[in-house]
């Protein structure tokens, strides 16, 4: 079993140039992910990637908040989703269609074996699970300041091409992402051209396509197997790179009784109260962690006193 670069970011830069990048590798974290739910190994690779996606989308952000990267689709996996904090805090969940049975969830099809060999490819791609018209969401929420969210189909067959795709589309800088996962260990790679400050725009453009050449080159099997800087020196050895201190990642979610609460305070004293009725107490249950937060009647006529909410 691997022991090296557990659940670590860290941030790259190649000397006298203007493109830098990000490698990281999940393994305690992604099992935890794992664990909370009973997921088909092709489903169980791909929350591999989508956390791995996500931790390497958190490094493009400035300020404090949650970066969500979320698929849905009409296929037999409706949605898949992984989330990560600017503290480096990840989670991810998957609801997919169990074709046995025909019911939806997260918990009853035969599970990826942790110990089952680990495969390079998924069995079934990106595309095969979410079916037609899926979509590919990337979700900014600054803990101050507004939300923001940029919608893509989902095009081609693995994330790292979606991921690519959703930068082409959004106008922001040159970037490209390589994700892998096997059910036991996730790993990414990301490639950012920033503006040009050490190059001409000719030079970066060159260096930059020389680059993402090199990275493609990068097989599932080294990126999973590997510590970081084997990979980089795989395939950048003629390049003159400077890689900095790895950044822990660990799995937490960040749902409490006070965001619970708020959620309840937003539909309204009415609703809240259709909801009592039906059913008392109102029980509610994180998708992620499955922790449950109960609410009576004297807790809801409470929060409603309350209201507006103190934001925690
Ligand atoms: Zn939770």
């Amino acid at each position: 079993m691997t022991d090296f670069d557990k659940d670590v970011r860290q941030r790259f830069l190649f000397e006298h140039s203007d493109i830098r990048g990000e490698i990281i590798s999940l393994q305690e974290s992604y099992q935890s992910v794992l664990s909370n739910g009973t997921y088909p190994a092709p489903i169980a690779h791909l929350i591999g990637e989508f956390l791995a996606g996500v931790c390497l989308l958190s490094a493009t952000l400035k300020f404090d908040g949650i970066i969500s990267l979320q698929a849905s689709g009409t296929g037999p996996l409706s949605m898949i989703m992984a989330d990560c904090t600017r503290q480096h805090n990840v989670r991810g969940v998957a609801h997919y269609m169990n074709t046995q049975n025909n019911e939806t969830n997260e918990a009853s099809t035969p599970p990826a074996s942790p110990t089952s060999p680990p495969q390079d490819k998924p069995v079934q791609t990106l595309t095969d699970l979410l079916g037609e018209n899926a979509t590919l969401a990337v979700t900014i929420d600054p803990s101050k300041g507004q939300r923001y969210q940029g919608i893509i189909p989902v095009e081609g067959d693995t994330l790292s091409e979606c991921l690519t795709n959703y930068f082409h589309h959004s106008e922001q800088l040159p970037t490209r992402l390589w994700v892998h996962a096997n059910g036991h260990r996730a790993g990414g790679l990301l490639l950012q051209a920033l503006p040009c400050q050490l190059q001409t725009p000719e030079e970066r453009e060159k260096h930059w396509h020389h680059l993402s050449q090199l990275a493609n080159t990068l097989k599932p099997v080294e990126q999973l197997n590997f510590d970081h800087t084997e990979q980089l020196h795989r395939l950048f050895h003629q390049e003159s790179l400077r890689l900095f201190t790895p950044t822990d990642i660990r799995s937490a979610c960040s749902c409490s009784r006070t965001r619970t609460a708020n959620m309840l305070v937003s539909l309204g004293l009415e609703e809240a109260q259709a909801i009592l009725e039906e059913k008392c107490p109102i029980e509610v249950t994180c998708q992620f962690c499955h922790q449950l937060y109960s609410f009576d009647q004297n807790d809801i006529l409470c929060l409603f006193k309350q209201s507006p909410p103190t934001l925690h």
